[in-house]
């Protein structure tokens, strides 16, 4: 929650004669409401200074709009703690973890992370409106290139719509609205519900074109499911499709295990198998405490390690790591077994075009920070 530790430091206050800080998921307004109303004296931030260093010349300036949010995403932590761990191990040992930041790519890096203005402006157009896309878009355009935007869904955001609607990621969205608003703001010539061809591209006329398309969801063969109740997480999130009241998904990855938690709390009945021995293996350390610990409290059942060993008339049936076979039972069936890079029109546009770049999930599934990193160093190199 947005101050969490707040109602904490006003208790402190009161009780002692010492100017108390308060701490914790604090934004600027939140801050200056804090102060004001006596509730601690001063406000301390941390992860939304990685995730933007000049938060407090913009809020001195009342540029709130031009913040980039922090997503308290745990991007940052996870490598600060892995620092602490290797400093306990070995007091000698000087790392300093591997600092990242979901929506700052330069963090720990600030000096490398610059760009100057183009010294040719360019006709450049993006496909696809998820992170990659909207950060090369952004650079590009404050280098001085005309750039187009085409992004097929009516909005901006690409999995950062779904991917803000589990528990607790509801800051994915402002950073949608941070987006939305630079791009507008820097004169990027926005082309929404509208999906990119050769044809449309070309006549445009670009020197460069920027393949920011995401992916398209993996369909595993299951033997007996029964394709009139499958579904993928993503339609799920954004409330394109409704579930029964007992659901089994696919895939035990973040989307698969957020997705539990999401219906869990709709008062579904989920469990979520997975064939590989540990669920959410890519997610880093808290994430992953986090979400068990959620998870468990919700009551939402997790099979790791099965096996799909054949198919009946009611579910697919699977042989659990214990042993145990059992059939797959469920009014709907959930998909969130990972994605695979969408490349549709590569092949064609780099038989057409000389700057082709292939950035974010569309060159590699991966993550917001990947995808942001990629769409800002090929924006500053166009
Ligand atoms: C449920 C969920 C939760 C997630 N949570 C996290 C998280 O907590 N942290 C994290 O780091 N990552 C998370 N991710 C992953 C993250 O959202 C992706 O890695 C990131 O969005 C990839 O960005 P992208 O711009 O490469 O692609 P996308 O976000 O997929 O955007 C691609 C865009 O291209 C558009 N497009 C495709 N083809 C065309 C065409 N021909 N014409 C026009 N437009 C086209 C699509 O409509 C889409 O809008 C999550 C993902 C999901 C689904």
């Amino acid at each position: 929650m947005p101050g969490l530790h707040l109602a904490g430091a006003y208790e402190v206050k009161k009780n002692v004669n010492v100017p108390v800080i308060g701490v914790g998921r604090i934004y600027p307004e939140l801050g200056e409401w804090a102060i004001r109303e006596g509730v601690a004296d001063i406000i301390a931030m941390g992860r939304a200074l990685i995730a933007d260093p000049y938060l407090p010349n913009k809020a001195a300036d009342g540029r709130l709009e031009d913040i980039v949010p922090c997503l308290s995403c745990w991007e940052c932590l996870d490598g600060g703690i892995q620092a602490i761990v290797q400093t306990v191990i070995d007091p000698n040992s000087t790392s300093k973890g591997d600092l990242g930041c979901a929506v700052n790519p330069g963090a720990g890096n600030e000096a490398d992370y610059r760009f100057s203005p183009a010294s040719t402006p360019k006709r450049v157009v993006v496909v696809g409106g998820g992170p990659a896309g909207m950060e090369a878009a952004r650079v590009s355009r404050l280098r001085g290139h005309d750039v187009t935007l085409i992004e097929k869904e009516a909005q901006l955001g690409g999995q950062l719509i779904p991917g803000s609607a589990p528990p607790h990621k509801e800051a994915i969205s402002l950073l949608v609205e941070y987006f939305t608003t630079q791009l507008n703001k820097v004169g990027v010539k926005l082309e929404l519900g509208k999906e990119a061809t050769l044809d449309n591209i070309s006549s445009a006329q670009p020197d460069a074109v920027v393949w920011a398309g995401g992916t398209t969801p993996v369909v595993p063969d299951i033997p007996g499911l029964d394709s009139s109740k499958v579904v993928f997480a993503a339609d799920v999130l954004t409330g394109m499709v409704l579930v029964g009241d007992c659901v089994v998904i696919i895939g035990g990855d973040g989307t698969g295990c957020e997705t539990a938690g999401f219906l869990a709390d709709q008062g579904k009945k989920v469990t979520v198998v997975d064939i590989l021995p540990q669920m959410m293996s890519k997610e880093g350390t808290i994430i992953q405490m986090r979400l068990f610990d959620e998870l468990a409290r919700k009551k939402v059942e997790l099979l790791t390690g099965i096996n799909y060993v054949g198919s009946s008339p009611e579910g697919p049936v699977i042989r659990t790591a214990d042993g145990e076979s059992r059939t797959l039972k469920a009014d709907t069936y959930v998909l969130a077994a990972g994605a695979r890079s969408n490349t549709e029109l590569v092949t064609s546009l780099n038989a057409k075009f000389k700057g082709v770049y292939v950035i974010g999930d569309a060159l590699e599934p991966r993550r917001i920070h990947d995808a942001i990193s990629e769409g800002f160093e090929t924006g500053r190199s166009i």
